[in-house]
């Protein structure tokens, strides 16, 4: 792992658990009865402009799990405040990610629900001479901001009067005037030194149709106006969010001092950032916009509902981000770390079965044509309680052309003419002869069996270099295989060239892995996974851990790669520890 986070506290507490400034802070604030006799009360807040990702998953765990922790409670809250982008199908799936991830929400909450409120409030502003309508441009206001070095100069209607700016703001809100006519700002400090201060929009105006107030509003509050007196309405006490909205903390304790509301509290940690992944939920979009990914859920995509299809658990992600852990520097965890959990949970808790992803078949020519032997194998070696199941074993199977060569490189220990290796719980083969068609590829290979290793061992105790999985052939299942590799060929995806300006070359799409996607069409599976179904995860023994796609039939079985089995995370940190 890139060791990125050098502020983390990584101190242990008398429960094992390792503490951090969030935990610190609210159980300081439990303590002190910062709030009373209130309970911990927190959000999650996002916005439904998009499917969430890992990204998201750090924030959940935060938000439900910390409040769990202090016997609090946790709204999911969608700071619905821009209709243009939002979507009520987001709406769907975020609610849907965030059981999935394993936390119930106490109540389901909508910006939108406070907008008659939020609009209250605005009047209130006008009234106390803490806020005007302005006639500038979008563009001229910009002009008007100044910039870090210098300071922002008044709008010209900075000094309207009390009743001028109420009524028209009340005319703003009646769908008097176009789209972009006018705003409504806070007045503030045109020369502060955070820029958020300068005087920042409150409303604008927009006839845009909302996905639940439909055309009720044409005038829409900013997301900064909205999301610190949101905070305040629900009571909550502990506003975890990301780094980026550190300079944003001034302007809603602003609103909430001015308002004399609810005084919720921000604490700001680092966002999550992974190796070869693409956390923006803009950058998202345009993939599935530009048809460079399937959907949403394309297994490739970092989002919750591509990691689940790609066979990704909960149990999994959760133990991922709490290794991850919080800071308040931003940094980049290794994706390897994330594959890592995932295959120790899969380990554990996922079904064996024998499947060969590129089929070659071997015909053993001393083997009774018509007989067909049930070998009884365990489910699942780490769990004695997943059972077992008998697999048909014949003349005629299936392994894999990467376990058969003709010519063996040296140390090759599998199949190749005169060896000796075992079929996985079933017989010693020796393979003899091979068959090839016109173009030279090798088509099937000829081999004997050892009667009396039946099992996979010889009674005269011979020893083989290698034992290889199989799936007899008459009873076989055909299916189709997907195998995926990292959506993005570099580590950070955002990493372009620049020109001799120093401006970048191109875009971040242009770092998409063109081999990102394999198709497999003609695998081979024991027929035991006839019932899989979708969802279903399973450790194709020497291969890797797959799951049942969602476009899976019954007569069309599709499998996705969730992991292959090497395990390089084990490997660097072997190397590290050395
Ligand atoms: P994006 O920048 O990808 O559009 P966002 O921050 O705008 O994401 P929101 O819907 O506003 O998306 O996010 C909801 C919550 O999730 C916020 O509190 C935000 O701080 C948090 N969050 C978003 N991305 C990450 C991340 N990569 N790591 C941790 N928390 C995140
Ligand atoms: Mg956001």
């Amino acid at each position: 792992m890139t060791d990125s986070n050098p502020d983390s506290t990584a101190v242990e507490t008398q429960d094992a658990r390792p503490s951090n400034f969030l935990r610190d802070q609210i159980a300081e604030d439990v303590r002190s009865h910062r709030y009373g006799d209130a309970i911990v009360q927190t959000r999650f807040p996002p916005e439904p402009n998009g499917y969430l990702h890992i990204g998201h998953a750090k924030a959940i765990c935060l938000d439900f799990g910390l409040s769990q922790e202090f016997g609090g409670k946790t709204n999911l809250r969608f700071d619905d405040t821009n209709p243009q982008k939002e979507e009520q199908e987001y709406v769907d799936s975020i609610q849907q990610d965030v059981r999935w991830l394993g936390f119930q929400w106490d109540r389901l909450c909508y910006a939108s629900d406070y907008f008659p409120q939020l609009y209250d409030w605005a009047l209130q502003l006008i009234k106390s001479g803490n806020a005007y309508v302005d006639d500038l441009s979008a563009d001229q206001i910009r002009q008007h901001r100044g910039s870090l070095t210098e300071p922002g100069t008044d709008s010209p209607y900075r000094t309207r009067s009390v009743e001028e700016n109420l009524d028209l703001f009340q005319r703003m809100k009646a769908g008097e005037f176009p789209d972009g006519a006018r705003v409504l700002r806070a007045k503030i400090d045109m020369a502060s030194p955070n820029l958020n201060m300068r005087d920042p929009v409150m409303y604008r105006i927009l006839h845009a149709t909302h996905h639940r107030t439909g055309d009720t509003w044409c005038i829409y509050p900013m997301y900064d106006y909205a999301h610190g007196q949101s905070d305040s309405i629900e009571r909550v006490t502990h506003s975890m969010c990301t780094l980026e909205f550190t300079d944003h903390q001034p302007l809603y304790k602003w609103f909430i001092q001015q308002l004399g509301i609810f005084p919720s509290q921000q604490i700001e940690f680092d966002r999550l950032n992974i190796t070869y992944t693409m956390l923006s939920k803009r950058k998202l979009l345009q993939l599935v916009q530009e048809n460079r990914v399937s959907g949403w859920d394309d297994p490739r995509m970092p989002t919750l509902s591509g990691l689940r299809r790609r066979g990704f658990t909960p149990e999994a992600i959760r133990t991922f981000v709490a290794a991850a852990g919080v800071s308040r520097t931003n940094g980049v965890t290794d994706i390897e770390m994330l594959e890592h959990f995932q295959r120790d949970d899969l380990n554990r808790h996922s079904r064996r079965a024998m499947a060969v992803l590129n089929p070659l078949k071997l015909v053993i020519d001393n083997y009774p044509a018509d007989q067909v032997e049930h070998v009884e194998v365990a489910n699942n070696p780490e769990d004695p309680s997943a059972g077992t199941r008998s697999v048909p074993f014949s003349r005629e199977i299936y392994i894999d052309h990467d376990d058969f060569r003709e010519v063996p490189p040296p140390k090759y220990y599998r199949l190749s003419p005169g060896k000796e290796v075992r079929l996985r719980n079933a017989y010693f083969v020796t393979a003899h002869s091979i068959v090839k068609d016109p173009a030279g590829n090798i088509t099937q290979v000829h081999c004997t069996y050892d009667p009396l290793s039946r099992g996979g061992n010889s009674p005269d105790g011979r020893k083989v270099k290698s034992t290889m999985h199989w799936v007899s052939a008459p009873h076989a299942i055909s299916a189709e295989i997907r195998i995926y590799d990292k959506l993005f060929s570099k580590p950070n995806p955002s990493d372009l060239e620049e020109d001799s300006h120093g401006n970048p070359i191109g875009d971040v799409l242009d770092n998409l892995n063109p081999n990102s996607l394999e198709v497999l069409t003609s695998a081979k599976l024991e027929p035991s996974l006839a019932q899989a179904a979708p969802g279903d995860h399973f450790q194709f023994e020497r291969v890797g851990y797959f799951c049942v796609d969602k476009d899976s039939t019954e007569i069309r079985k599709i499998f996705n790669r969730t992991l292959p089995l090497k395990d390089s995370w084990a490997k660097i940190e072997k190397k590290s520890s050395a």
